[in-house]
């Protein structure tokens, strides 16, 4: 197959390729914030966030960084013991601070032995130039991409979700990030309320075509004490079932740009924190049965894409 086990562009295989051994992510704490939460832009933040700033699994804030990469590597040493590590920048908005506070923090996680990359969280609307130029300086040091959760292209949609800028905003970010050769990895969420199949396509279409090199799909799902939370109990908007998700993923892939790398399939919420869809805690199962669909349809990702 094209991409050795797998009948999509996986992340596994590209971080394979590239390095020649299996890669791992730290999940790490900047400490920031972000402006759709401190009133910059909004109070209330986007309509799924917690408080952790969707970062649930997230080292602890109060380490510095070389320390939360150190526990983050001891967590994994019985399994991996020389494992190679991209440094990831996670919950809330990683580059929301000024530019000499990013640089000593991202510098402080590429020093770290054994680190041979860095993945950065952000939104486009903070990504000023001085935000870029810096990027643009540490992509020439080590292996980097950014990753912006646009969530859908429709901004009907964008502003249920609070994203606080519309898509037009993204589109002018992707060209200068592109500009400057820096990787770029979208977000987007699958069932959001209102949404049809038409809708998902369309951003799935247009997230093909533009020059990205990554993306995150997500199952909608709802974590506890979120506003959404509340918008599920009042409204109890439908949730995608398993086999209706597995199918949709798989046409999804089918459309996908074969260039794009997936770097995930599915939710990623906590037995602790996850309100619904319970059948989504059983990610293993997930992936299985969106490789045994794929194989029934002797298909795989981009069979159906058009450039
Ligand atoms: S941009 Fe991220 S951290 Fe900020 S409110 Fe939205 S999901 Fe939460």
């Amino acid at each position: 197959m094209r991409w050795l086990d797998k009948r999509y562009h996986s992340l596994n295989y590209e971080l394979r390729k590239t390095f020649g051994e299996k890669i791992f992510k730290l999940s790490l704490d900047g400490g920031f914030t972000c402006p759709n939460r401190d009133g910059k832009i909004g109070f209330k933040g986007c309509i799924f966030c917690s408080d952790k700033g969707s970062g649930e699994y997230a080292s602890d804030k109060n380490l510095s960084i070389k320390d939360q990469i150190e526990s983050q590597i001891n967590l994994l040493k019985d399994k991996w013991s020389h494992g190679k590590y991209i440094a990831y920048f996670q919950n809330f908005t990683n580059t929301y601070a000024p530019v000499d506070i990013l640089r000593k923090k991202y510098e402080d996680a590429i020093s770290c032995k054994n680190v041979v990359g860095l993945a950065i969280a952000t939104r486009a609307d903070c990504l000023d130039d001085n935000v870029i130029d810096l990027l643009e300086e540490l992509s020439k040091k080590t292996y980097l991409w950014v990753e912006i959760g646009i969530q859908t292209i429709h901004d009907k949609s964008g502003k249920f979700l609070r994203r606080g800028y519309n898509f037009s905003l993204f589109e002018e970010k992707v060209k200068k990030l592109r500009e400057k050769n820096i990787n770029i990895i979208t977000h987007l969420i699958i069932g959001i309320p209102n949404e049809t199949k038409k809708m998902i396509f369309e951003s799935i279409d247009k997230i093909s075509k533009m020059d990205i090199q990554g993306v995150k799909l997500h199952l909608l799902h709802i974590i506890k004490g979120t506003d959404l939370e509340k918008y599920y109990l009042e409204s109890k908007f439908k949730l995608l079932e398993k086999e209706e998700y597995i199918h949709l993923i798989c046409d999804i892939l089918e459309r996908l740009n074969p260039n794009i790398v997936i770097h995930r399939m599915t939710g990623d919420g906590s037995k602790d924190t996850l309100l619904e869809p319970w059948w989504s805690l059983d990610k293993r199962s997930v992936l299985n049965a969106i490789d045994k669909e794929l194989k029934k349809r002797n298909s795989y990702q981009g069979k159906y894409f058009k450039s």
